[in-house]
């Protein structure tokens, strides 16, 4: 069979997006696979290679820069996205992670890994997905959602409303978005006003939500009706906002993997990970984060449906410290996109 990884994409997580894409390729099973690698450039356009039919010796270039490169042609999406393939979206974030390009899979009729339209639109969408996690009863901090709108005519009642709801420190949040892109803490109403105009200048959508002082612990979820939950790994961070650049750039961060947690904890952990799962009809996969206080108060986050697949990334290592290597946690992947495939079509 032949996988169509799509990989790079038109977000901010582009550069992950081609990390993620390599270790796929030294990992995929060539006695049943073969990978046919399609580069997204920033600007959208697809661009594909020559299909790879062993394992490479080491990393080859995936980047094309958007430019002819040896053995890619652009193409149409309908032009490698036909009868017999299985799609592998390995992009974050926006026009990756959020059902659009799901719904093009869709459409075509071609299975593909990871989470469906609807989990991906709804887990990318940090004001629904709280909304269906207060449904599901799972414990997060108070937010308060906001529109451009309310921003440009009420902003003195707007500001009135979040501080009778929240207490400084915040953080506010662009609805749409992953990589802390657009994130920012705020202590005092002026910070607010700043961090507020900064997210609108990424979706039309906002929020802000209350500020914890917490350890960061991430649960791996895998399945579609048959949901499993790996051991929960802590994001040891040295200083305290998980940024852009601590997660890409200074590459300070060090994985505790299993998180060192008490057993009750670690059990209700991943019990509202799976919650969280169910909740936004997830399937295939999606990474759930948590804030855990110093007194051991646990809160849903976010839900990643595409998180990081490198092979240093949380996802892949959850499921090898839960019995699961990442060759075979690739292949789980690619079987249950093709069972979700034959059972719904
Ligand atoms: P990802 O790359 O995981 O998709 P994201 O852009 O979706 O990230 P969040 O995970 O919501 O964003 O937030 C990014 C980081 O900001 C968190 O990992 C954490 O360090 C910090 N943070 C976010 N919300 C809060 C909060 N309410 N209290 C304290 N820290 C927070
Ligand atoms: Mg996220
Ligand atoms: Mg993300
Ligand atoms: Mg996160």
């Amino acid at each position: 069979m032949e996988i169509v990884l799509l990989y790079g994409g038109q977000s901010a997580e582009h550069e992950v997006s081609i990390l993620t894409a390599q270790s796929i390729i030294r990992h995929i099973n060539y006695e049943k696979y073969q990978v046919t690698p399609v580069y997204i450039t920033h600007e959208g356009k697809w661009f594909c290679g020559a299909p790879i039919t062993a394992a490479p010796q080491e990393d080859i270039r995936l980047d094309f820069d958007g430019t002819r490169a040896t053995h890619s042609e652009e193409v149409n999406p309908s032009q490698v996205l036909c009868e017999g393939k299985i799609a592998f979206p390995a992009l974050h974030g926006p026009n990756g992670e959020d059902g659009k390009i799901q719904g093009l899979f869709e459409s075509l009729h071609i299975p593909y890994i990871g989470a469906g339209v609807l989990a991906s639109a709804v887990g990318m969408d940090k004001i629904i997905s709280k909304h269906l996690f207060q449904e599901a009863q799972i414990p997060q901090v108070p937010f308060t959602p906001l529109t451009i709108f309310d921003w440009k005519q009420e902003r003195a009642k707007t500001l009135t409303r979040i501080e009778g709801k929240i207490v400084y420190p915040m953080f506010v949040k662009p609805a749409n978005l992953g990589s802390s892109v657009g994130i920012n803490r705020a202590e005092n109403q002026e910070e607010l006003i700043a961090a507020i105009e900064e997210a609108f200048r990424y979706d039309r959508r906002v929020l802000v939500e209350q500020g914890v002082d917490a350890r960061e612990v991430e649960v791996a979820v895998l399945g579609n009706d048959k949901v499993e939950t790996s051991v929960p790994g802590e994001i040891l961070k040295s200083q305290k906002f998980y940024d852009y650049k601590e997660k890409y750039i200074n590459n300070t961060v060090q994985l505790g993997i299993p998180a060192d947690l008490p057993g009750e904890i670690t059990d209700k952990i991943r019990e509202y990970a799976k919650k969280a799962y169910l909740a936004i009809d997830s399937s295939g996969l999606t990474r759930v984060d948590f804030f855990v206080t110093y007194n051991n108060d646990i809160y849903i986050n976010e839900v990643n449906t595409m998180p990081g697949f490198t092979q240093w990334s949380m996802y892949p290592l959850l499921w090898e410290a839960t019995g699961k290597p990442y060759d075979q946690l690739l292949e789980e992947l690619i079987t249950l996109a093709l069972e979700r495939y034959e059972t719904y079509r």
